[in-house]
């Protein structure tokens, strides 16, 4: 099956779409976007993406932008793509406009899409859990806004690759545990989850969103409040959660083994009812 892209409008094979060198995208990172997930054909949370995509594009005053267009736009390329399970990608910049740090006269975004076939992690991965190291958080103030300034988030899981690690998890200048490189971060605590609260330093995951809901709908414990390394190298389970990354156990934090070596049993519990919601 074709993998496709979407430019504006026009929908063609991914090697054949450009886009012009001006975009605000490409030349300041001026762009936010979204990465949308189906099952069996069905967009999982659609709602929920495409709000946090207008909250991103109201929080950097981009030009209005109808949202309605943009879904049909969305689950067009899902139906064009054809696959059970594909994943698509959403990127809206401010523009295409010469050079030049001031927003352009022109209120013209640009939006683009892909879509593939979804990378699932292996079930080998999600049942044997990964290690990370922590790398201090340097990115900007707004880490809520889904922009594509992504750099350093691809140093911090370079470093990961690097010294062995799967990935990073961002740690602030008062120790606090933040999230991983593209994903948000649980502990398990005395059977208690634990997550940092949305602040600007992080993402509001829409996984992490709708592991609170089964929480709430199981009453399993869980408290959204900043920990600490200590208390991360000391939890009883921990894992990453994301569009992609779904439930994923961590084992090893900075040398420090986490639960018995594979999958806890909260978060196994968790991956089962986030993966029966899809
Ligand atoms: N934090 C960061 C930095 C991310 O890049 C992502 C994935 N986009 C997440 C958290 C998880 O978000 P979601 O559950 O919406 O995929």
């Amino acid at each position: 099956m074709p993998e496709l892209a979407y430019v504006n409008g026009n929908i063609m094979p991914i090697q054949d779409a450009t886009i012009p060198i001006e975009d605000r995208g490409y030349q300041f990172g001026d762009a936010v976007y979204e990465y949308i997930t189906s099952f069996n054909k069905r967009p999982f949370l659609l709602d929920e993406h495409l709000a946090r995509l207008k909250r991103s594009m109201t929080e950097l005053s981009f030009p209005l932008v109808d949202m309605d267009t943009i879904r049909s736009a969305v689950l067009e390329i899902f139906d064009k793509g054809g696959y059970d399970n594909g994943d698509v990608y959403i990127q809206i910049s401010r523009g295409v406009a010469p050079r030049d740090h001031a927003f352009p006269e022109s209120n013209e975004i640009q939006f683009i899409m892909t879509v593939r076939e979804t990378k699932r992690y292996s079930d080998e991965m999600h049942a044997n859990g990964i290690k990370v190291i922590t790398v201090e958080d340097q990115r900007w103030g707004r880490c809520d806004i889904k922009t594509v300034q992504l750099l350093y988030n691809a140093l911090a899981k370079q470093k990961a690759l690097d010294s062995g690690a799967y990935d990073a998890v961002f740690v602030g200048p008062d120790n606090v545990v933040r999230e991983g490189t593209s994903s948000n971060l649980f502990i398990i605590v005395d059977q208690t989850l634990i997550t940092h609260p949305l602040t600007p330093n992080i993402l509001p995951g829409i996984t992490r969103a709708c592991l609170l809901q089964i929480c709430r709908e199981r009453s399993i414990p869980f408290q959204e409040r900043f920990f600490d390394t200590n208390e991360l190298y000391a939890a009883d389970e921990a894992f990453l959660s994301g569009t992609t990354t779904e439930v994923l156990p961590l084992i090893e934090i900075d040398g420090h083994p986490i639960g018995q070596g594979g999958i806890g049993a909260i978060s196994k519990k968790l991956l089962a009812a986030l993966r029966n919601k899809m």
